[in-house]
């Protein structure tokens, strides 16, 4: 299928050519028409599917072909796009600039860590898309420099992550304050019960895309194991980097404190370095990614919600130094390489405490990963396991209960429109799995309930 058949305008279709995209990916071939239909959308689909395209290209189109019903004399927001990280933000923003760049639609983002002022200017200078986190959009609409009254379309990007990250309370109040007249599209990875129940309050008999099952690996990414001892992981890491003279390396620890301590000892070993978690400026890790895209620094260190949605065109090497607490994590972290047609490599480097987080991810993408040891790193047959310090200790246990994935028979790829208000049926994988210190320990808490940002990620 052409981009040419899927009833874009010039303009857009002149921006999609100059980007050097020739046909439209699986979710794009199915959202686009959905989206343009004019009906709500629920979409399972993770970013390296083109997803991003995938709804900011038929609102876009939906924008241009709807004649403004604006009743003021300023422009007031049209399309507003919600996303869970400042980073996820910034590149859907980058991709309406990109796209939109030939039509007079006009947009811009916000997002909390920076000035509001420039931004409170940059809307009522009179834009028709807006690109929010959901905090700093609610901030902004408690001082009234906001109004939502012209919404006509919403878009819920990784709906999922926003509520891992606590943002259902103020998903919540920015909807209250949208007009009900209005298009729903709700992006997310997996399926809890308590996307479950977003999507049953938000839309109405939406379009249904699943694209690919969410939890099996892209056949684009070579995967390897080297199992190594624990206080090895650094030397190992520094010698693969080195001795492959890779150039481009995300690299993702459990938490911040090792994010941190990995950045010291890799620029001690001469391998440019810079992390980027939550606590991190916006500024800080802003120049943290826009170095590392521009390969002024070798290796990015990460933690796993301040990577989501990172984006990079062609990243060669993703390593985990530490393997994720949660199996499904495994899938993200790898996905940022190998993304649409690119070859990737997905290294991970295991120590014997993390046995049991490889056993859980191997039965989720059901298969067996292959092993390498390296030599001069050989791990000590003898050695015994220690308990691996979890980043929730305080924090609240992200994925705790119910969560399912958005798992559809292998190779589906289907539109169907529900008939009716409830979505259902669109997941039937098993729970998903935390690995836990002491498997008697239950999450406390469900999905969902709390109303604060992880502290330690
Ligand atoms: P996303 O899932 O939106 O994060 O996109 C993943 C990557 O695929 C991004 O680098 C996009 O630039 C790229 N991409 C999106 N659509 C296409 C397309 N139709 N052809 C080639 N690459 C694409």
């Amino acid at each position: 299928m052409q981009f040419q058949e899927l009833n874009l305008s010039k303009d857009i279709l002149k921006a999609i050519i100059e980007h050097g995209y020739t046909s439209p990916t699986p979710i794009q071939q199915q959202s686009i028409p959905a989206i343009l239909n004019g009906g709500d959308l629920l979409a399972a689909a993770q970013t390296g599917t083109g997803k991003t395209a995938g709804f900011t290209l038929p609102v876009l189109q939906r924008l241009l072909e709807s004649p403004l019903q604006q009743t003021s004399r300023r422009r007031q927001v049209r399309a507003l796009i919600l996303t869970p990280t400042r980073e996820l933000a910034a590149q859907v923003h980058a991709s309406v600039l990109t796209y939109g760049k030939h039509t007079p639609l006009k947009s811009t983002v916000i997002f909390g860590g920076v000035g509001a002022n420039p931004q409170i200017k940059a809307i009522q200078s009179g834009i028709d898309i807006l690109v929010a986190t959901p905090g700093r959009l609610l901030d902004l609409m408690g001082q009234g420099a906001i109004s939502l009254n012209q919404i006509e379309i919403l878009v819920l990007d990784e709906a999922d992550r926003m509520l891992d990250m606590g943002f259902l309370r103020d998903i919540k109040k920015i909807l209250a304050a949208l007009p009900k007249q209005r298009q729903n599209l709700l992006f997310s990875a997996t399926f809890s019960s308590e996307i479950k129940a977003l999507a049953n309050d938000l839309l109405n008999s939406p379009a249904l895309i699943e694209v690919a099952r969410s939890n099996s690996t892209n056949d684009a990414i070579t995967q390897v194991i080297h199992p190594v001892d624990r206080g090895s992981k650094h030397p190992l890491l520094a010698h693969l980097i080195k001795s492959n003279q890779w150039q481009q390396v995300l690299v993702f620890t459990r938490t911040k404190h090792g994010a941190n301590k990995l950045v010291l000892q890799l620029e001690k070993d001469g391998i440019s370095a810079m992390a980027i978690h939550g606590n991190k400026s916006q500024t800080a890790r802003t120049k943290a990614l826009a170095d590392f895209k521009a390969g002024k620094i070798i290796t990015l260190v990460a933690t796993d919600i301040a990577a989501r949605g990172i984006d990079i065109d062609q990243l060669p090497h993703v390593v985990n130094y530490d393997l994720p607490n949660v199996p499904e994590d495994y899938v993200h972290r790898i996905g940022r390489t190998g993304r649409a047609g690119s070859n990737g490599v997905a290294v991970s480097l295991v120590c014997v405490d993390e046995h049991v987080m490889l056993k859980d991810i191997e039965r989720l993408i059901k298969q067996t990963l292959p092993r390498e040891v390296i030599a001069g790193f050989e791990p000590d047959p003898h050695a015994v396991a220690q308990p691996i310090q979890l980043r929730s200790q305080q924090a609240p246990q992200r994925h705790a209960q119910a969560r399912h994935s958005a798992a559809a028979p292998k190779g589906a790829n289907q539109t169907k429109r529900s008939g009716q208000k409830k979505p259902s049926g669109e997941s039937t994988a098993a729970p998903k799995k935390t690995h836990r210190k002491n498997p008697s320990q239950k999450p406390t808490k469900p999905l969902g309930s709390f109303t604060s940002k992880p502290k330690n990620v």
